[in-house]
C-alpha cells in the first residue's frame, strides 16, 4: 500500500466522485425502501414495517442477523413486488439511476429472472422489461450528465433446477443486454457440478461466467468455480485466503496453496463485497477483511455493494469504510477499480476505453482536488 499523508484523506464528496465500476451488485438487493412500500401497496403484500425508514432498519437488522440463510430471506419482500414488466422496469431504472448518482460509470445488475414469473411472465419478456428499464435509467442519469452503461447478469437459483434455461436464456439475449451468466443462493451443498453440462454449453456460446463462490462455502467452491464452471470471476471468493499460510504476522510471509496461486496466476477477478461479508460471518471487520491482504499479495480484487438496500451500502460507503478503517489510499481504490473494468463481461477496446478515457481521468481529477 502507498504512504499517504493522513490530513490529506479523502473525504465523502470526493469519494462519491471518483469513478466506479461495480460487477456484483442484485437487482432485487438494491431497490429503494419507498419503491418497496409503494409496490408492495399497489400488489397487495403485506411488509414487516409501514414507512420507509422502519422498512429500511428491518432489512438491515434481518441482514445483520450473521446466517447467510436468513439474509436471503429477506428478498422473499423485494422478489414479491418485482412480478410484473412494470414494476422490474422501474426497479431497474432506479437502479441505474441511483449507481448513477454514487459515481458509478460502469455496472452489472445481477438477478434471477425465474423468481420473477409468478405474475405470468415469460424468462423472456422478464429480461426484457429490466432492459427497458435499464435503458430508461441510463438515458435519464445522462440527461441529469452521468453517464453511465449497464449489462445484465442473468442468474439461476442453485437449489432449483432451471440452469439449464437460464443459461439458454443468456445466450439468446447475449447481444440483447445480457453480458453474463451467474448461479446465486444458497452455495454450500448446491455446487457447479450439479449440472456440469451447462457450463460446456455456456462456453461454446461465448457466455461470460461468473458464479458466487467462497462466500458461504470454502475452497471445494471455488475450485469447482474455476475448474468445472470455467468461471470468468468470482463472486465474492473471499475463503481463497484459506489456502493461504500466513507464517507470521508479518504482510510478506504467506504461502499460498495450490488453489489460491491457480486464481492469482489466472488473475481472476475476485468480487469482494466487504460490509455484505460482515453480515454473513465471512469476516468479523472492515480492518480484518481479505480483501486488503488479497490485494497486498496481487489477487485481481475488485470491491463491490451486493445489496445495497440489506446492507445499506453504496460503492462510496465501501470505499470510505476502506479508507477509514483498513487504511486505504485513492491509490488502492485506483487499484480496485481498473482491476473491475478490466474484469468487466465487454469487449477488450471497451475496457480500455473505459479506463483509459473516463477511470484514470476521473481519478485524476480527485487527486487534484486532494492537493
Ligand atoms: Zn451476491
Amino acid at each position: 500500500m502507498t504512504t499517504q499523508d493522513p490530513g490529506a484523506r479523502p473525504g465523502e464528496a470526493l469519494l462519491r466522485a471518483l469513478p466506479k465500476v461495480l460487477l456484483h451488485d442484485h437487482l432485487d438487493g438494491g431497490l429503494r425502501p419507498q419503491t418497496v412500500l409503494e409496490l408492495a401497496d399497489a400488489a397487495g403484500h403485506e411488509l414487516p414495517a409501514g414507512d420507509a425508514d422502519s422498512l429500511a432498519a428491518w432489512f438491515r437488522d434481518a441482514a445483520d442477523s450473521g446466517s447467510l440463510v436468513r439474509y436471503i430471506e429477506t428478498f422473499e419482500h423485494t422478489i414479491a413486488v418485482m412480478q410484473t414488466a412494470d414494476n422490474l422496469a422501474r426497479v431497474a431504472r432506479e437502479a441505474v439511476l441511483d449507481l448513477a448518482a454514487d459515481g458509478v460509470v460502469y455496472a452489472e445488475q445481477r438477478w434471477a429472472p425465474e423468481q420473477h414469473l409468478a405474475g405470468g411472465l415469460s424468462l423472456g419478456a422478464a429480461v426484457e422489461a429490466v432492459q427497458a428499464g435499464i435503458d430508461d435509467g441510463i438515458a435519464a442519469a445522462a440527461a441529469e450528465g452521468h453517464i453511465i452503461r449497464v449489462g445484465q447478469i442473468v442468474g439461476a437459483m442453485r437449489q432449483a433446477d432451471r440452469w439449464h434455461e437460464v443459461a439458454e436464456l443468456a445466450v439468446t439475449y447475449r447481444d440483447r443486454g445480457v453480458v453474463g451468466f451467474d448461479i446465486a443462493g444458497p452455495e454450500d451443498g448446491f455446487l457447479p457440478s450439479r449440472h456440469l453440462g451447462i457450463w460446456r454449453f455456456l462456453a461454446e456460446h461465448d457466455v461470460p461466467v461468473t458464479i458466487h463462490a467462497g462466500e458461504a462455502a470454502g475452497l471445494d467452491s471455488i475450485g469447482q468455480a474455476v475448474h468445472l464452471g470455467q468461471a470468468d470471476r468470482l463472486g465474492h471468493g473471499a475463503r481463497i485466503i484459506d489456502d493461504i499460510a500466513f507464517t507470521t504476522d508479518g504482510d510478506q510471509a504467506a504461502e499460498l496453496g495450490r488453489l489460491a496461486h491457480w486464481v492469482r496466476d489466472h488473475q481472476i477477478p475476485l468480487e469482494l463485497c466487504p460490509v455484505s461479508n460482515l453480515q454473513t460471518g465471512v469476516a468479523g471487520s472492515i480492518a480484518a477483511h481479505p480483501i486488503t491482504r488479497l490485494k497486498e499479495l496481487d489477487f485481481a480484487v475488485t470491491l463491490n455493494t451486493d445489496n445495497r438496500l440489506m446492507s445499506r451500502t453504496s460503492m462510496t460507503h465501501e470505499m470510505k469504510l476502506l479508507v477509514d478503517e483498513a487504511g486505504w489510499t485513492l491509490d488502492d481504490l485506483a487499484d480496485v477499480t481498473v482491476t473491475a473494468a478490466w474484469g468487466a463481461f465487454i469487449h477488450h477496446d471497451e475496457r480500455r476505453d473505459l479506463v483509459d478515457q473516463v477511470i484514470l481521468p476521473g481519478f485524476q481529477k480527485v487527486e487534484g482536488a486532494l492537493v
